[in-house]
């Protein structure tokens, strides 16, 4: 057995490790990890508590994939409901679909009950606040919200630079292989904008054949890499997991315009292996790693710098959340 997740997982890593111990199975396992942390306004990268796109609404993401079927369940640009994962689980078990996005997938989660919030915290809505009065016109201000967003999108600062998602790899005592993601994406986003976590292949993958991978951090990079399914089909094509997911990294080179930023990458392979690496980190990115004994512990994520980033954060931190 084996359970890898990012920082951002630390809520909920006792209680999937102990889940999985005690014989559950990975999505099980996973699901009720992230919905600890989807319900902790501290975590301000995911569900309650996130940072609200442009409009200053929280849009949230998530998916589940079952390696073993190879079934997914993805949500995308989620309103008003507090468990994300739990919606992404739900359309594995009860539609023929694999994603739902926006006021689609508000309707299913009306219909199956799930639990409501608008997950915009005080401290959100005053970041959010400061940043309308700072930097918008007059005129913007008169018209808003019926204002150009693009290039206010473009300028707009995102608290929490690379940090914006939980990611969940598991192997369950049945050998099952499975990954669950869940965020708030990117502070101050344009409406409507999905990252990599809810897209199958980008953000996350599992297959029980091979192994399974998930990506934090600037997701519009893993999503034109295809980053996570690359890992898994490298895996597949023979590599080892290190192997794989540096040729991902490799591919990352390979990116011209667009934003490059920062990703960490996270992979499992089916003998108990993994790997993480932070890509144009800073240098500090730890995440979980429970090895099927013990207790879960903290470990520092290999850095790799492929370039120049460009980090989208605040010269003035004017916008930043309130000191814990
Ligand atoms: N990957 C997430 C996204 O692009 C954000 C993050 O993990 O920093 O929405």
């Amino acid at each position: 057995m084996i359970l890898v997740t990012n920082n951002e997982g630390t809520l909920g890593v006792p209680t999937t490790a102990a889940l999985l111990a005690a014989g559950a199975g990975g999505l099980d396992a996973i699901e009720a990890g992230i919905r600890l942390i989807e319900a902790d306004p501290s975590v301000r990268t995911v569900g309650r508590g996130g940072w609200p796109n442009i409009l200053g609404e929280v849009e949230l993401d998530a998916c589940m994939m079952d390696g073993t079927t190879l079934r997914t369940g993805a949500v995308g640009a989620l309103k008003g409901f507090l468990h994300p994962v739990s919606v992404a689980r739900e359309i594995m078990r009860r539609l023929p679909h694999e994603l739902l996005v926006g006021e689609g997938a508000a309707r299913f989660a009306r219909e199956i009950g799930a639990v409501t919030d608008d997950n915009l915290i005080e401290d959100s809505r005053r970041a959010w606040r400061a940043w309308f009065d700072h930097e918008l016109t007059p005129e913007q201000k008169a018209a808003w919200p019926d204002t150009d967003l693009a290039e206010l999108c473009r300028h707009a600062i995102d608290p929490e630079v690379g940090r914006d998602t939980t990611v969940f790899l598991s192997q369950d005592a049945s050998g099952a292989i499975c990954s669950g993601t869940s965020t708030s994406g990117w502070g101050w986003k344009y409406p409507g904008r999905l990252g990599d976590s809810p897209i199958i292949g980008a953000g996350s993958y599992a297959d029980t054949r091979y192994g399974a991978a998930a990506c934090t951090g600037a997701g519009e990079m893993t999503i034109r890499c295809g980053t996570s399914r690359a890992i898994v089909l490298y895996m597949k094509l023979g590599a080892t997991v290190e192997e794989a997911v540096h040729e991902a990294v490799d591919d990352m080179r390979a990116l011209r315009g667009g934003l490059i930023s920062r990703v960490t990458i996270h992979a499992i392979d089916t003998r108990g292996n993994h790997k993480v690496v932070a890509v144009n980190g800073a240098g500090d990115n730890v995440y979980w790693l429970w090895d099927g004994e013990g207790e879960p512990r903290r470990c520092p994520a290999e850095p790799i710098v492929i370039g120049e980033t460009q980090p989208r954060i605040s010269p003035t931190a004017r916008y930043t959340a309130a000191p814990r």
